[in-house]
């Protein structure tokens, strides 16, 4: 491989592990066996690539970097079980993967947050995710409420799976060092959500309002997002929720009881404007 392809290029992320025995300890977090398919995300010089080959029944490595690509494709000679593809993660379509698979990741740290939510999207095709991310990207994954790291990210995620920090990455195991610590998350999939609510676009629609203006009492915010003040009263003091609270101060099942009144809330106002009519 020459020199030019060899030198990391900051703008696609390209911070190489260099640690053996951290790649060790990823991959057995990771816990793959000759039975699991493994998406590989940003394979690079292929630090994980090639031990997640040895033990998986196959791998998929998906790298945009055209260099990287040829440089692993030829090493995939050697791994009859690893197909590598010269793709843009964020326009790969997981959907038309027919089997379930794992996902092993380090993944480029300037796409992050869209890679997590574009694999959220996924998840019913995702056994689990271990990906290694930013310590502050992973704190925010797994906050609880009360906590100033507790946003849309963490609801987004723990809606859907349940996260946890398997390992502390310090900057200089990679080579060049990032500027920030990392850490690696493991992400597991519910098979059902974390609550069941009766209108999932308003529930949404409720929490990333509420989040934009995080210093804004939940009475405010959800005013702002359109609610009668009056109403909102009512409907927060029969679910037993402080209206002076903060959107971090609640949970993801608070949201939910709070989706469900405002949802009874206006298919009830919409069958009192029909019968007035
Ligand atoms: N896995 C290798 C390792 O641990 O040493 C490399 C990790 S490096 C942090 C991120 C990798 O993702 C780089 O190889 C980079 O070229 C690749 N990458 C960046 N943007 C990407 C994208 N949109 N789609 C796929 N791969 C991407």
């Amino acid at each position: 491989m020459p020199n030019k392809s060899t030198a990391p290029k900051k703008h696609l992320g390209q911070n190489f592990l260099k640690d053996e025995l951290l790649i060790e300890k990823i991959v057995e977090v990771a816990n793959i066996t000759k039975d699991d398919r493994v998406i590989e995300i940003g394979p690079g010089k292929g630090a994980l690539t090639f031990r997640l080959a040895e033990k998986a029944m196959k791998v998929l490595a998906l790298e945009i970097d055209h260099e990287l690509y040829e440089y692993l494709e030829e090493k995939a000679q050697s791994y009859p079980n690893l197909t590598v593809l010269e793709e843009d993660v964020l326009k790969f379509r997981f959907e038309t993967i027919e089997s379930r698979f794992k996902i092993v990741a380090n993944i480029p740290y300037y796409i992050s947050t869209p890679i997590i939510f574009k694999l959220m999207e996924s998840q019913n095709k995702i056994i689990d995710m271990t990906i290694m991310l930013q310590k502050e990207l992973a704190n925010r994954i797994v906050a609880s409420p009360n906590c100033k790291d507790w946003g849309i990210l963490s609801i987004a995620v723990q809606y859907n799976a349940i996260p946890s920090i398997e390992l502390e990455i310090p900057r200089d195991a990679f080579f060049p060092s990032p500027k920030v610590d990392s850490a690696v998350v493991k992400i597991v999939p519910r098979k059902y959500p974390a609550v069941r609510v009766s209108n999932e676009n308003l529930f949404w629609a409720i929490i990333k309002s509420a989040f934009s203006h995080r210093r804004k009492t939940l009475l405010n915010s959800l005013a702002m997002a359109g609610f009668k003040k009056e109403s909102l009263e009512e409907i927060l003091g029969n679910a037993g929720i402080d209206f002076s609270v903060r959107p971090e101060n609640l949970s993801i099942e608070d949201w939910g009881k709070i989706v469900d009144d405002l949802t009874d809330h206006l298919e009830y106002q919409k069958m009192r404007k029909s019968q007035e009519w």
